[in-house]
């Protein structure tokens, strides 16, 4: 019997094409008898077909499971009864159901990328953004109100233990960040707003409290706006970033466009039990089904996943696999005989799969 079950959720659009890459590239990274793979439905099309966005029984698995990874959810039109978009529900109720509040997206270079900072060395560009991912202003989502057709409002929330277990999450993650430290010591930025509104200020003011703790990684501020700016004239001044939801959602794209797009952004959604992989693009419906999508993300999740397991089970023959599939992407895009078409080139999701289980087992 394997030693950790995985469950996988294909998706919709391109979701199935990169999750089923994932599987094939953590399988040939572990062998056999480290993870045990078992595919369960869910998303929009599926709700189309069932209407259930998620079943039950898939929901009961992701919990049960050691890890679960997912392709994407969402497709345009797709509609509950009430006029309302299907979109990503499914990966939104298992957010909140699962309560994984830490988005993880590393920002990391990678050498032969074509990306518009590519004047900076990989190196330069190494950084993790840290979204709060269950409060905030997205936590409004489908309570929002339009009056009489004038005026619609939505309401920011964010709590102190909802920022507290963030920002710590965030300060951890820091300590445990390999890799020379910018300036001699590890930093934490707090992106926010705090000279506009309250929710900032008190966002920014808990996470003041919990630096206090760690005494051994500096605490930085960055207004939202300001970010953006830094964030593409000096990436390299960049250890961790936490943000709010919302925020943490638009940098996150921001981030992902310096190392050469959404096709090359892995992400993680981490509570203290369960933890969720997906590359951080959507469903890409435009290039679905074609083989014309990136894998690179959904790959990246997926050492992501052994790693955050790894480090859960103290099991070094994850961390182990992680490592070699991080390296086998970056020997592929350094090389260059394999390019994604959404980096300029012209290798399918296949290809770049091949590409990486090859790299994998020189
Ligand atoms: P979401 O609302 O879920 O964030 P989105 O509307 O932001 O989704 P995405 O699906 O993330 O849209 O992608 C935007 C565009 O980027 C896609 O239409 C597609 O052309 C391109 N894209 C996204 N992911 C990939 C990928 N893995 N490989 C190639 N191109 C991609
Ligand atoms: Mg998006």
């Amino acid at each position: 019997m394997a030693k950790y079950e995985i469950a996988t959720i294909d998706g919709d659009g391109i979701g199935p094409e990169v999750c089923q890459s994932a599987i094939t590239v953590l399988k040939e990274a572990c062998g056999s008898g480290l993870l045990a793979f078992t595919g369960h439905d869910g998303g929009a099309d599926h709700y189309v077909k069932s209407g259930h966005v998620l079943p039950d029984d898939t929901y009961a698995a992701c919990k049960a499971a050691d890890a679960i990874l997912h392709g994407a959810a969402g497709m345009p039109g797709v509609t509950y009864p009430d006029g309302t978009e299907v979109g990503n529900d499914l990966h939104l109720r298992l957010r909140f159901r699962l309560d994984l509040y830490a988005n993880v997206r590393p920002i990391r270079l990678y050498q032969g990328v074509d990306s518009p900072l590519k004047h900076f060395k990989p190196g330069q560009i190494d950084y993790v953004i840290v979204r709060e991912n269950t409060e905030g202003l997205y936590a409004s989502r489908g309570g929002g109100i339009v009056l009489r057709d004038e005026v619609a409002t939505d309401t920011i929330v964010v709590t102190r233990k909802g920022i507290e277990r963030v920002a710590r999450f965030s300060f951890e993650l820091a300590r445990q960040r390999k890799g020379a430290p910018r300036d001699g010591k590890r930093r934490v930025t707090v992106c926010d707003k705090a000279n506009i509104l309250r929710t900032y200020a008190f966002f920014r003011s808990v996470c003041d409290d919990v630096a206090a703790a760690y005494p051994d990684v500096d605490i930085d501020y960055a207004y939202a706006d300001a970010i953006t700016v830094h964030m593409l004239k000096r990436p390299d001044f960049y250890d961790v970033i936490v943000a709010e939801n919302m925020f943490g959602d638009i940098i996150s794209d921001l981030g992902a466009a310096t190392i050469g797009g959404m096709g090359l952004s892995a992400s993680a959604e981490l509570g203290d039990t369960h933890g969720l992989f997906q590359g951080a693009h959507g469903s890409a419906p435009d290039i679905a089904g074609q083989n014309a999508a990136s894998p690179l993300a959904t790959i990246l999740s997926g050492a992501l996943m052994l790693r955050w397991l790894g480090d859960k089970h103290a099991d070094a023959a994850l961390t182990d696999a992680a490592q070699r599939i991080e390296l086998a992407v970056e020997q592929v895009l350094a090389k260059g005989d394999h390019v994604p078409r959404d980096l300029g080139g012209t290798a399918s999701c296949t290809d770049m799969t091949q590409a990486v289980c090859r790299a994998l087992s020189r």
